[in-house]
């Protein structure tokens, strides 16, 4: 054969060969050129938990946040100290916090529970502390060293992050994902994890966007609520006290004169209302009550005596006081910024000697110490609320796996789930444990 003709039949075999690569190529990798084992929606803490648990699983995980930073809200958690989770070890106990579905929680918890948390982030270096209420704090104090020791671990399992990346669509095939859809781009995987959380500080890029797809592929979004929120009062002199924290209060709701909840604990006046552990805790059920009918609230300033024993307390400081004017009598039983107000609320003259001060008066200051009567006038929303009620129905997800129960490859992880705890570590806690579980799962089912 003559060179010439030779060397024509090799490149065009070449091109032939290099044709039907570059056609493999397409085939496996269409698009972006590469296709996942697994995708994970938004780098929330259970996002990237359940893409560290995916990729430690031996999968090839891309992790899609739209915002321009990962975790921006776990960053605000906790006043920034992040109370990442509860030091109650037992499970069974921890799910009880979250009301009579928490049982669903109960694999997750086992598989990687408060334990296994702390393990984890004191084996990335962030040393922990337990404080009052059994909330774990970083030692450091710093929300950031949490994120970090997520982020650092993402980064030796060569999880593949892109920021940036705010999903704008789902595309599925009777009962499966094809592909997910940002601005510019398309990304296909395997299977893929939802982990956009709830609709809580939206500012933090929690903006919802999940539900609308999920109920296109046929998922049932429980009804949505803020919770964990900072309730609004009747009450205008509530501004005079903006900042005033309480502790050692117990903060009762009633409706129709009946006693619905109460709590004990720490309470915070803001200027529209109340706020603080124990008012955030009672914010869901006081929510609801309100979207029926009124509802009171009742303050008890001095829990650990009941009236009986707190007249006499009253009585012993009046008698100490007794050439004192009014005014300057109640120093050793309330901080000074509530003085004014409790005088105005008595109607007992400021000036008045505390030795002409009658019964009937000292009876109805008795009262406004143990049952000061507040008035709700609503609750805050999505801006103000720590977490989302609602979410994707427990009844389509499996819960040893953090499965759809009706699309075949896809999982959820944290706050997108219809459940949410109280204060105090807890819902970190649900994104840590349903995060693991979701991304092992998704890599070895
Ligand atoms: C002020 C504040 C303080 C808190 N403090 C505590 C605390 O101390 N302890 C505690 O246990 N809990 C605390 N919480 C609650 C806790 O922060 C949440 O439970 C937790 O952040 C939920 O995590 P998540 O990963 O499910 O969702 P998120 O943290 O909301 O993360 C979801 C991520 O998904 C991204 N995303 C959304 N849509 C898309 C999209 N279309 N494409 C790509 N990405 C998307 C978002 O940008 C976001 O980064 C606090 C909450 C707030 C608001």
């Amino acid at each position: 054969m003559p060179g010439f003709v030779r060397e024509v039949i090799i490149i065009s075999d070449f091109a032939a060969r290099s044709k039907a690569l570059l056609a493999d190529i397409m085939i496996k990798y269409p698009l972006m050129g590469i296709k996942y084992d697994i995708a994970v929606i938004g780098a929330g803490p259970a996002g990237l938990m359940a893409a560290l648990s995916a990729a430690q699983a031996g999968a090839k995980v891309v992790l899609l946040e739209k915002n321009d930073q990962l975790g921006r809200k776990l960053l605000l958690t906790g006043k920034g100290r992040c109370n990442l989770t509860q030091a109650e070890e037992d499970p069974v106990v921890f799910s009880e916090a979250f009301g009579r579905h928490g049982k669903f929680l109960l694999t997750a918890l086992t598989t990687f529970g408060v334990k296994e948390t702390v393990d984890f982030f004191n084996s990335a270096g962030v040393a922990t502390k337990i404080e009052r209420g059994q909330r774990v704090f970083p030692e450091s104090d710093k929300a950031e060293d949490v994120l970090r020791a997520l982020t650092g671990r993402i980064k030796a399992l060569k999880v593949t992050v892109k920021t940036r990346s705010s999903i704008k669509k789902i595309i599925a095939k009777g009962r499966a994902i094809k592909q997910l859809t940002t601005a510019g781009t398309e990304i296909k995987a395997d299977k893929y994890i939802i982990a956009t959380g709830g609709l809580a500080y939206p500012a933090t890029g929690s903006s919802g966007d999940a539900y609308a797809w999920l109920e296109e592929l046929g998922h049932k979004i429980e009804r949505l609520r803020p919770t964990l929120v900072p309730i609004k009062l009747k009450e205008k002199w509530c501004a005079e006290l903006a900042g005033l924290g309480l502790r050692n209060v117990r903060l009762s709701v009633y409706q129709d004169n009946k006693k619905k909840s109460e709590r004990f604990g720490e309470a915070l006046f803001t200027h529209d209302g109340l706020s603080g552990p124990i008012v955030l805790d009672l914010s869901q059920e006081i929510g609801e009550l309100f979207d029926k009918r009124p509802v009171e609230l009742r303050l008890d300033l001095k829990p650990s005596l009941d009236h009986a024993k707190f007249d006499a307390r009253l009585r012993r400081d009046f008698q100490k006081n007794l050439n004192k004017s009014f005014k300057n009598s109640l120093d050793d039983l309330l901080p000074a910024s509530l003085i004014p107000v409790m005088i105005r609320l008595s109607g007992i003259d400021p000036e008045k000697k505390v030795n002409s001060v009658t019964k009937e008066e000292r009876t109805k200051l008795l009262h406004l110490f143990k049952d000061l009567v507040l008035h709700v006038s609503g609750i805050h929303g999505f801006e103000q609320a720590i977490a989302t009620a609602g979410g994707v129905s427990l009844k389509q997800i499996d819960p040893r796996t953090m499965h759809s129960k009706l699309i075949d490859n896809l999982y959820f992880a944290g706050e997108i789930i219809d459940l949410n705890g109280p204060t105090g570590g807890y819902n970190l806690q649900l994104c840590w444990s349903t995060g693991y579980l979701a991304g092992k799962s998704a890599a070895e089912e």
